[in-house]
């Protein structure tokens, strides 16, 4: 299993990453977590416009989202095309609140692009990934997902401030991927979003092997993101998320 870093930026896109989108890949399958703005064309310098097998959309917010309504136009209207659908795993109000975004009415919105799956607490198998989604807590219906392949699993936070739901879902994961979106100070406001040292309090926690931290607003200096998590002692790798870096999981030896 592999992870590519698509786009990082949280909340907008910065100069330089998109917002949220992550590629997992696994024996040729390569699903999308998240598709913020701006992610579309970065992905093309990682994989073929066409080779998207399922997307996840960990919550409806645009920074996580709205490039799907681009991404139908490729399947869609590509001179290629059309192209078959592809599932996405997503709040059941994503077919309504996207073909809106795109000015499509509901029917037949971006189904002609997408198959539409909506998200519950649990586990399912997208191509040869085991997916386990829990809601998360932030101000809209949001989920983390953790990925698990060939004995090795990555967990990715989406948006959320500190919940037990977020130590569960990552509880012993190879790869933490979780967003630090504040710089730390007193008083962070609750249940929207983590601070570098929550995340890596979260990653101490569930005994995570290493902590890739994102969502990085570029209102922040992320250097400072980083020593935030870093005081706190996590034992595993700790790495600022980029664009374009790529994550190596392999399989867990037999
Ligand atoms: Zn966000
Ligand atoms: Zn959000």
């Amino acid at each position: 299993m592999k992870l590519t870093i698509i786009g990082c930026s949280g909340s907008f896109p910065g100069p330089d990453s998109p917002a949220s989108c992550y590629v997992v890949e696994a024996e040729g399958f390569r699903m999308l977590l998240d598709f913020g703005n701006g992610s579309l064309g970065t992905l093309q310098r990682h994989i073929g416009l066409y080779d998207v097998d399922a997307i996840c959309l960990s919550h409806l917010h645009g920074d996580h989202c709205l490039d799907l309504c681009a991404y139908h136009v490729v399947r869609t209207y590509s001179p290629q095309g059309p192209f078959p659908r592809v599932p996405v795993y997503a709040p059941a109000d994503a077919p309504g609140r996207l073909a809106a975004a795109y000015g499509m009415p509901d029917e037949p919105g971006l189904e002609t692009a997408f198959n539409f799956i909506a998200l519950s607490p649990g586990t399912v198998d997208i191509g040869p990934f085991e997916v386990t989604s829990a809601l998360m807590n932030h101000p809209v219906e949001a989920y983390g997902f953790r990925v698990a392949h060939g004995g090795r699993s990555m967990t990715y936070s989406g948006d959320t401030g500190e919940t037990p739901e977020l130590i569960r879902l990552a509880k012993d994961t190879d790869l933490f991927l979780c967003e630090a979106s504040f710089q730390d100070q007193p008083n962070l406001p609750p249940d929207i979003h983590l601070s570098g040292r929550q995340a890596a309090e979260a990653a101490v926690r569930a005994g995570a092997g290493s902590l890739v931290l994102t969502h990085l607003v570029p209102w922040f200096d992320s250097s400072r993101i980083y020593e935030d998590a870093i005081r706190v002692g996590f034992d595993g790798p700790v790495t600022l998320a980029r664009t374009g870096a790529a994550y190596d999981l392999g399989a867990a030896p037999a």
